[in-house]
């Protein structure tokens, strides 16, 4: 008569890799809802996204939902 045990190993902890992919993902997703007056696009548009605003103004409901001022 034979044995057979069969071992699982499985982790419980989160890469680290994960985690900080995932808080600079937050990050930047913070800084486009809640503080960007034109600035990512003024990368490729220059100056006349400040006047513009495309990201605020697409965000801008989501952005008194969350409180953060901007007027
Ligand atoms: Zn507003």
């Amino acid at each position: 008569m034979s044995r057979y045990m069969k071992v699982a190993r499985h982790s419980t902890s989160v890469p680290k890799n994960a985690t900080i992919i995932l808080a600079l993902v937050f990050v930047f997703g913070l800084f486009t809802i809640g503080f960007d007056q034109g600035h990512l696009f003024s990368i490729v548009q220059g100056a006349e996204a400040f006047d513009s605003m495309y990201l605020h103004e697409l965000s801008h409901d989501l952005r008194h939902a969350a409180g953060f001022p901007c007027h």
